[in-house]
């Protein structure tokens, strides 16, 4: 959840290297760092994409200014990996019949007892900058990319949930439109990861869907299936 300290400085000449020689490849790089020095330095070498929001301050002008020279930089957001810094109590989903499909009892249990932990201000304060980095981003122009960590430190096992809760995220407290919140996860994604069939219903697309009444009820669309 927090960000661990970072065990030495970034070695800037390296990853410059990196990425370099990464794009002579046509290979993209992606940087999982969370803190705003690293973040403008990474933006100005050309990274492609980063797997968190910077989140140790605000955004400044200096890396708006950056992001808005390279509109094709994607940033994912992690609400999901937050999640203990934007719920006060256990969430009700937890409690939502369609998880019991997917998760054993004692995987629910672990979930919802993970929000009865100790307040944890240092998380709150991060999740909050979070939210206020993502409005700045997103008057930028910047490109948004549905991720959620699931799977590493703070996301836990619960993969599929995760994405579910991270799209809700993302316009309850992320200020996305819905819309925009769909993007991310299907157009936005497929585009940074070359995948050109994907991500769209169009015309030469192989036709994945998205569900219309997901556009107009993002907050629904995690238990679509569930009974009422
Ligand atoms: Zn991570």
């Amino acid at each position: 959840m927090a960000s661990r300290p970072r065990e030495r400085p970034a070695n800037t000449n390296l990853y410059r290297a990196i990425i370099d020689e990464a794009h002579k490849h046509g290979m993209k790089v992606f940087a999982h760092t969370t803190n705003l020095a690293d973040a403008k330095d990474l933006l100005r070498a050309g990274l492609d994409g980063f797997a968190h929001m910077v989140r140790d301050r605000d955004i400044d002008d200096e890396m708006l200014a950056a992001v808005k020279q390279r509109p094709n930089t994607f940033f994912q957001q992690t609400l999901w990996g937050e999640r203990l810094s934007f719920y006060a109590s256990k969430p009700a989903w937890v409690d939502e019949p369609i998880l019991r499909e997917t998760f054993s009892p004692e995987e629910i249990r672990l979930l919802g007892e993970s929000f009865a932990g100790p307040e944890n201000p240092a998380a709150r304060a991060q999740g909050a900058t979070n939210l206020r980095n993502i409005a700045k981003l997103k008057a930028a122009g910047a490109r948004f990319v549905l991720g959620t960590d699931t799977g590493g430190v703070s996301g836990g096992q619960y993969f599929g949930l995760g994405s579910h809760i991270e799209l809700e995220l993302l316009v309850s407290r992320g200020g996305l439109t819905p819309m925009e919140a769909i993007l991310a996860g299907t157009r936005n994604a497929a585009q940074v990861l070359g995948l050109d069939q994907l991500g769209a219903v169009a015309a030469g697309k192989s036709a994945d869907s998205t569900r219309d009444a997901s556009i107009r009820s993002i907050c629904a669309a995690p238990r679509s299936r569930a009974p009422n």
